[in-house]
């Protein structure tokens, strides 16, 4: 169950309609999306993880290096701008012989998949495939094609994952992500959805709050789910509600993502829910996927991507060294992105083995988005992701808020926004955060960077 944030007036219509129409509706939004994520490609890529589990580092680098030589030799017959990028450079995808040569093509930037989408997309690729827009850490928006089969993948990737801990599809899962599922204004339960079709209790994140939090508490103690998973941020305010009112949950485990998961967070999560909280990571371009085991190592998974960490400078950051992220892209024949950099940094980890068998690269950490929320009057957290989706006009943007219940919204427009972007930004605004927040949007030449020298999406100066 995935409502677009695209339509800010069908939200609303959707708002309104009783418990059980919008049952009905996520039941029949589910049976739709399951043709985008549990097909085939989504079983291969289950049997492919699990028959890997156990391969030796050699022989899953070797395949990893066949897979990426295959995705580039695609990439140069097929995709106009890297055929005329590797000419530029002089590289040939025939003589890649290790992870190494691939340092040998420019990286990717998110403003030239922007300006030169069209000519990224693959002239031959004729399966199923859908546009998609992620929303980057700056606050912009990009949009690239997805294939069916790359996204099966990932979610093959996903549901591998929560195989570690012996769940199947079909057992009770609680999520806690940024579905949009009920008016920012509505003051009393249910602040979730039940979806039938895939046994999900859908938790909205924007309701809560010192009061709604014993109903979020009951609900999920009643659902009994399998698995608990969500954005870690909204996570630990359940689990520090259930800490302060002496309530724990046990699932098999606690599963994060879209955020990096903060040491505090993980203690809070272990805490309430007496379980091993795994942190995932990938992204909206399902460039790479990244999944904690049992024993808190981050694995990096060889078959769906190629993940580098580099220096300023771009050349490869050392173990134990903090770098950007840099990835290349396999399973996407739509449009494979090579050496894209997400920006994400993360640090590989000096030591390779892990108790827990699996003989992949190892990340040390990895930190993503943080902290990416706003306050109402009432202390809800809302996380303003569908604000901009709709709005490709705006080159960055950035919430500051100083204090509960209000925030600015800092505009960089690009060449051409007007005022029917103006309003398309303020209609956002109030879909996705009601009456809670008074706003101001302000037009700016530039955004402050950050000390970690990015920018933030929300800067805000109240305590979390
Ligand atoms: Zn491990």
């Amino acid at each position: 169950m995935n409502l677009s944030y695209r339509n800010p007036s069908l939200l609303n219509l959707y708002y309104r309609l009783p418990k059980f129409a919008r049952e009905v509706f996520a039941a029949l939004y589910s049976l739709k999306a399951r043709n985008r994520r549990f097909g085939k490609a989504f079983h291969d890529q289950m049997r492919l993880l699990q028959e890997n589990e156990k391969l030796p580092r050699a022989e899953r680098d070797r395949r990893q290096v066949s897979d990426l030589k295959a995705t580039l030799r695609y990439a140069y017959e097929h995709v106009p701008y890297y055929r005329s990028l590797f000419d530029q450079s002089g590289f040939r995808a025939d003589a890649l012989e290790s992870l190494a040569d691939l340092r040998k093509i420019p990286v990717l930037e998110r403003e030239t998949v922007r300006s030169k989408n069209a000519e990224l997309h693959s002239t031959a690729f004729t399966g199923p495939k859908f546009s998609h827009r992620t929303s980057g850490t700056t606050g912009t928006t990009l949009g690239f094609t997805l294939s069916e089969e790359a996204n099966q993948r990932h979610y093959g990737c996903v549901w591998h994952h929560y195989g570690w801990v012996g769940m199947r599809r079909g057992d009770r899962l609680a999520t806690f992500g940024g579905h949009p599922l009920a008016h920012p204004d509505r003051q009393k339960p249910p602040f979730w959805l039940y979806d039938a079709v895939e046994n999900e209790l859908y938790f909205s994140v924007q309701h809560i709050s010192p009061k709604n939090a014993p109903y979020y508490i009951e609900q999920l103690l009643r659902f009994k789910p399998v698995v608990v998973r969500g954005i870690p941020s909204f996570l630990n305010l359940i689990a520090q509600y259930m800490i302060d009112g002496g309530v724990t949950y046990k699932p098999r485990g606690v599963f994060t993502y879209s955020e990096t998961l903060l040491d505090r967070q993980r203690r809070a999560l272990e805490q309430a829910f007496e379980c091993t909280a795994y942190n995932f990571y990938s992204n909206g371009e399902r460039t790479g996927h990244v999944l904690q085991c049992g024993h808190g190592r981050l694995h990096v998974l060889t078959e769906t991507g190629v993940i580098e960490i580099l220096r300023a400078d771009g050349s490869p950051a050392a173990a134990g060294e903090v770098g950007e992220l840099v990835m290349t892209n396999m399973i996407n024949r739509a449009m494979p992105l090579i050496r894209y950099r997400i920006g994400d940094t993360g640090i590989l980890a000096r030591e390779e083995q892990c108790p827990c068998g699996r003989e992949t690269p190892i990340l040390e950490s990895l930190t993503g988005r943080t902290n990416d929320f706003v306050v109402t009057e009432d202390g809800r957290r809302i996380r303003p992701v569908g604000v901009f989706m709709g709005t490709p006009m705006v080159k960055a943007a950035q919430f500051v808020q100083e204090q509960a219940g209000s925030v600015v919204v800092k505009i960089v427009p690009r060449e051409g926004f007007g005022a029917d972007d103006r309003r398309k930004v303020a209609e956002e605004m109030d879909a996705e955060l009601g009456h809670s927040i008074r706003y101001q949007i302000e037009i700016v030449d530039e955004l402050p960077f950050g000390a970690n020298g990015k920018l933030q999406h929300i800067i805000s100066k109240i305590p979390s």
